[in-house]
């Protein structure tokens, strides 16, 4: 996909907003809402998105809602800071498939980062799956932080 397109109403972020498909939340306000990564690039890589906004990407989205993700990605990485103590925090953003995207409705990462662990993106959407279980404690972990 490139940067111009439509808004597919069936990606997989607009079916979390519809509740039409599971995620496991850390956080939501008014009008974002931040979840676990099923693919994780690590231990509680999370992402954050607008829950109003149908910007597939960065050039697309209106600023009122890119200032409330990033208010939002500040918030979930200073509790996953205290859950995790990461020893960084890749915060990381993808606009067309070229660039790595595969989810076509915006998210900002939040990678915890650990000194001598890897620190780039593995193959995008293809990784191993997070088991269930560990991603529902880390949540809880996370979430107590808030
Ligand atoms: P992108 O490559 O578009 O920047 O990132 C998309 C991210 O969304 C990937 O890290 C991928 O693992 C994650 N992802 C894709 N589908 C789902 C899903 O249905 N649920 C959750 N929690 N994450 C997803």
């Amino acid at each position: 996909m490139s940067l111009d397109g439509t808004y597919d109403d069936n990606n997989p972020f607009a079916l979390i907003l519809a509740g039409k498909i599971p995620s496991v939340k850390l956080y939501e306000d008014a009008h974002t809402l931040a979840f676990l990564d099923i693919q994780p690039q690590s231990k509680g890589h999370s992402l954050v998105i607008s829950k109003w906004s149908r910007a597939r990407n960065i050039l697309e989205i209106e600023d009122e809602a890119l200032a409330e993700v990033m208010a939002t990605v500040k918030t979930v990485a200073t509790a996953t800071r205290k859950a995790l103590a990461p020893d960084g925090i890749h915060v990381a953003q993808f606009n067309g498939a070229p660039a790595g995207q595969t989810v076509f409705h915006l998210h900002v990462h939040i990678v915890p980062r650990w000194a001598g662990g890897p620190i780039g993106f593995g193959a995008h959407g293809q990784g191993q799956f997070a088991d269930a279980a560990e991603l529902a404690a880390l949540a809880d972990e996370i979430r107590a932080q808030f």
